[in-house]
């Protein structure tokens, strides 16, 4: 095997340092000039002021063929749809709404107009659920592939906005919907096609399991949650979207914040059909919900008052609590035994 970090050419592996340790090595050295640029590099959007107690927030996703996504199984409608959903998540993982989008696409020749009509038609029908406006984007061939990267913006009060730092000791951690299903969608989908490939008579019966297919293939930004918490008058002290999996999404609020976590499996919520099919994998059902990924659920931290105004809610989980920074992080397991947390998520950096 060759050597990850040969000294001689000085070259760094990314793949060594992780998508966060690339992200940080690039973007370190930039310093905010402006005074308006209220969030850069690190959170789910950026933020900039706009005047009056007023800002704007602004998130980039990109997804790309082979990478992101399989065309094999992928529908381009749902894909269009999907793209929206992922980039727009992460303005309600602000406590903030969405309101425009740009578009950039990268298409080889393999392609036709009407491949592409299909695509925009989920995009068409993204932006008319979430009540966003496509406002522009970009168009260029490609070599291979398909490319689609998406920019969320949307607009907010300042004190409205929720980072992922402001998680205090004590605080409960929440997380609404279920994990994992997504990504067992996904395992579903890559035996369905190995099946496929080796014997192409034989056709899937999918029909039991469309919860997991629709969470990978066609999943919904939680857009509910931004009113459900106005009602309430509740701002949550941090806030992400579980995008990278739970593991990976809860160490980003406690590094953010300067704190530590202990979860509890007992509180993480799995649905029946993501259960079942781990099981049937052979994949401890709670690793697909800490480590699988794109649930765009949404994980937050409340102080214990405001997390009983909130969990008579069904929506919502409590799935443990802050801790001190010293406390490490932790998920007490349902035998009472303590595992580290790691952040195993998604990272298509390093897909190992
Ligand atoms: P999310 O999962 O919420 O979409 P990411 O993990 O993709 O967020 O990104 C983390 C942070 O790093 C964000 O603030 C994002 O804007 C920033 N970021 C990611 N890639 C780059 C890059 N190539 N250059 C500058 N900033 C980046
Ligand atoms: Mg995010």
């Amino acid at each position: 095997m060759e050597a990850q970090n040969d000294k001689k050419t000085n070259r760094t592996e990314i793949s060594e340092l992780g998508e966060f340790g690339i992200i940080d090595r690039l973007t370190k050295n930039f310093e905010l000039r402006h005074a308006s640029s209220l969030k850069g590099v690190g959170d789910d959007c950026a933020v900039i002021a706009t005047g009056k107690g007023k800002a704007m927030l602004i998130s980039t996703d990109l997804l790309i063929e082979g990478i992101h996504f399989d065309l094999s199984y992928h529908p381009l409608k749902h894909l269009g749809y999907k793209a929206v959903v992922a980039s727009i998540s992460d303005l309600y993982a602000m406590n903030a709404r969405p309101s425009q989008i740009t578009v950039s696409i990268a298409v080889s020749n393999r392609f036709s107009a009407e491949a592409l009509d299909e695509l925009y038609d989920g995009i068409w029908h993204a932006c008319d659920y979430y009540e966003v406006d496509l406002i522009g984007g970009d168009t260029s061939a490609s070599e291979k592939g398909l490319l689609i990267s998406v920019t969320a913006i949307g607009e907010a009060s300042q004190k409205q906005i929720v980072y992922r730092n402001g998680a205090k000791a004590g605080d409960q951690i929440i997380v609404s919907g279920d994990l994992g299903a997504a990504y067992l969608g996904l395992q579903l989908l890559e035996r369905e096609k190995q099946i496929f490939l080796e014997n192409p008579e034989v056709q899937p019966d999918l029909e039991q399991e469309t919860y997991i297919l629709r969470r990978q293939l066609k999943p919904e930004a939680r857009k509910e949650i931004i009113d459900i918490l106005g009602e309430l008058k509740i701002k949550p002290h941090s806030m992400i979207d579980v995008s990278d999996g739970l593991s990976s999404d809860i160490l980003q609020i406690c590094t953010a914040s300067g704190m530590g976590c202990r979860l509890q499996e007992s509180g993480i919520p799995i649905a029946k059909e993501t259960f079942e099919r781990a099981v049937k994998f052979q994949i401890p059902p709670l690793t697909a919900a800490l480590s699988g990924g794109e649930d765009y659920e949404i994980l937050f931290t409340l102080s214990a008052q405001d997390t009983e105004k909130i969990i008579k809610n069904p929506l919502f989980s409590v799935i443990g609590e802050i801790t001190a920074q010293k406390e490490g992080y932790n998920l007490i397991s349902n035998s009472g035994q303590v595992h580290q947390l790691i952040a195993q998520g998604w990272n298509h950096l390093n897909p190992s």
